[in-house]
């Protein structure tokens, strides 16, 4: 595989009616993080293309809508098939944006993204009404589901190619229109798979893709034609679409931040534990929603867990992310890197102890050692921030109570993971957690038959499984009079 010429895939930005423009907007220049060059530059979306890929979408979006499930699940089967054929380009296009490593690009997320897909496709069939029936004397309802209409799918830089999957096949399976648009510095993948959706066949204008930053984004939320927003990103840019969408009381879905606990108690299998939350505190670098940040230790087992965490945080290879043997890559962009390492020299600063990581490593590129942090208080921003960095800090609990209560205290509730191998105390502890997943004895998994979102300032709303097909359709009472009317009218009795 050969690493994609600088500058050479960033010809067009925008994706409308299933043509391949340039943009009409600000001039953007993206930076590979393995290297800090400039790997292209180029106009983004005006906000005048952003309105015209909705209307587009509106025009479209009828004759998909009435398109047999059947129609709609063979043409996203389709385009899954042809993401697998491009594989190889598209995650060299994820690696030059993101600096994730290729390996875990090409033979974990790619693979993840297509049976995503493979998943909403099948799902599109299964689409049913709640029910049909007399409900009342001379009538028969007939209870079905149509769709939204058209979905603008925001998506973060951290997974680009998964995200824009998470929201374009369940929204297109629904039988919406779509229009997308990435974060600025990382379109590449959702332009070209947007080209790929279009090459399978399905029918020009249902996916359109404009690129650009909050103002674009703002614009689709505005747009009047828009009728729901899916959101993936940080919580303040949650509440603004919220916001933005409450004029015209809009649907919005929103997969926001999260600050994952990891309760560890001293029955846990503390060697297992350390390999799955230092994998867990440090894939992809740490930008990862769901990532493991704060660890609570039962005290008994407190200094083993420090210790063995330590010692699997410092063997995680930080490289270059074409070199087979890296773990992890760079951070996102040095902007992001100074914003992580501001979190570790305020907590120093605050009294706590970096016991190891945190440092640069000699190269161009945004690297960073991952972190570990002890002696934090609850209350620290360390503890209650969302890093998004390879940062964990482990405090001590005693008990579930107090486990429960140190991770509850949280504006966030995504995800955890409880660590015991006593099955009473994984369900009694998990039970009480207020997140949308917990994970017990491991820490990360995801399938596509599994609902994932949060609760809280997390946000609301799932990817994944068939809840988000639901949600991107409305339920619709059709009530059929077929005997003579009654004596009275309005409200009757069944
Ligand atoms: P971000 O909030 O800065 O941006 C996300 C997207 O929103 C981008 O496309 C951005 O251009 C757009 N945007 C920003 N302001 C907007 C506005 N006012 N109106 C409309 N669009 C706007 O997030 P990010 O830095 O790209 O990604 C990291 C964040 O995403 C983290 O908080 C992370 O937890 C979150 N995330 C959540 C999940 C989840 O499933 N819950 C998954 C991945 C990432």
């Amino acid at each position: 595989m050969t690493a994609p010429t600088p500058g050479d895939t960033m010809q067009h930005s925008t994706f409308i009616d299933g043509t391949s423009l340039g943009g009409d907007g600000e001039r953007i220049a993206l930076t590979d993080p393995a290297t800090a060059q400039v790997s292209a530059e180029f106009a983004q979306s005006s906000v005048a293309q952003a309105e015209s890929a909705v209307a587009v979408a509106r025009r479209a979006q009828a004759a998909w809508g009435s398109r047999t499930p059947g129609e709609r699940s063979r043409a996203l089967l389709a385009w899954a098939d042809a993401i697998e054929a491009d594989a190889e380009s598209l995650a060299d296009a994820e690696v030059l944006d993101t600096g994730k490593p290729v390996t875990v690009a090409l033979d974990g997320e790619l693979p993840f993204a297509v049976d995503n897909l493979r998943f909403f496709a099948g799902a599109a069939r299964s689409l049913e009404g709640t029910g049909a029936g007399s409900l009342s004397d001379g009538y028969t309802s007939v209870i079905t589901r149509r769709p939204v209409g058209v979905v603008a799918g925001i998506t973060p830089w951290n997974f680009p190619l998964i995200m824009a999957i998470w929201k374009a096949g369940p929204a297109l399976a629904a039988g919406n229109a779509v229009v997308l648009k990435p974060a600025p510095t990382t379109p590449r993948s959702t332009l070209r798979i947007a080209e790929l959706a279009v090459e399978s066949g399905i029918p020009a204008g249902l996916l359109n893709v404009v690129t650009g930053g909050a103002d674009v984004g703002s614009a689709l939320v505005a747009a009047p034609e828009v009728d729901m927003i899916s959101v993936t990103g940080s919580t303040t840019t949650g509440r603004a679409v919220m916001a933005g969408s409450v004029e015209r009381v809009k649907r919005v879905h929103l997969e926001l931040g999260g600050k994952a606990p990891v309760l560890v108690f001293h029955d846990a299998d503390i060697a297992a534990m350390a390999h799955a939350v230092a994998l867990g505190a440090t894939y992809n670098s740490g930008q990862d929603c769901t990532a493991a940040t704060r660890v609570y230790a039962e005290r008994a087992v407190f200094d083993d867990v420090v210790a063995v965490l330590r010692a699997q945080i410092d063997a995680v290879r930080v490289g270059h992310p074409r070199d087979a043997d890296t773990d992890i890559g760079p951070l996102v962009s040095a902007s992001h890197r100074e914003r992580v390492s501001g979190f570790l020299q305020r907590a120093v600063a605050e009294g706590a102890e970096l016991l190891t990581g945190g440092g640069r490593p000699d190269s161009a590129g945004f690297y960073l050692r991952p972190a570990l942090v002890v002696g934090a208080r609850q209350s620290s921003e360390i503890v209650q921030g969302e890093v998004f960095g390879p940062v964990l800090v482990v405090l001590p609990m005693d008990g579930e109570d107090e486990a429960v209560a140190l991770a509850n205290d949280s504006a966030y509730g995504l995800a955890s993971s409880v660590w015991t191998r006593d099955v009473g105390r994984a369900f009694r502890v998990s039970s009480r957690l207020d997140v949308g997943v917990t994970w017990v004895n491991d820490h990360l998994p995801i399938a596509s038959e599994a609902p994932h979102g949060g609760v809280k300032q997390s946000g609301f709303g799932k990817d994944m499984s068939v809840e988000p097909l639901l949600e991107y359709s409305v339920t619709r009472h059709l009530m059929i009079r077929h005997a003579p009317p009654p004596s009275t009218t309005g409200f009757r009795p069944a």
